[in-house]
């Protein structure tokens, strides 16, 4: 991995291609996209911010994962929690 690798600024691209795919998913609903816009406009300043805050020295994360209970009745492919047997079936 390159010293010049930037986590934060890697996880920002990301966001913002996950916000961008969704907007485009969102077109035929224009209530949805309406929503999209919104939220991509309020992803896009809390981008900033991060990076603001990040230059500053404070690591703010730009998501969260809540695992709120171990049991899951789904089977995603790839499941990242089923491969350390941390979830039981629901
Ligand atoms: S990724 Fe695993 S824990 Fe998450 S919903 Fe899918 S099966 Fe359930």
């Amino acid at each position: 991995m390159s010293q010049n690798f930037n986590l934060q600024e890697h996880i920002a691209k990301g966001v913002e291609k996950i916000v961008a795919d969704t907007l485009k998913a969102t077109l035929r609903d224009p209530r949805e996209s309406a929503f999209m816009v919104k939220f991509a406009a309020a992803a896009n300043r809390a981008t900033k911010r991060r990076l603001e805050l990040e230059k500053e020295g404070l690591h703010v994360p730009s998501f969260l994962i809540a695992s709120i209970t171990s049991a899951c009745n789904l089977h995603c492919a790839g499941c990242y929690s089923r491969c350390n047997e941390a979830k039981v079936d629901a």
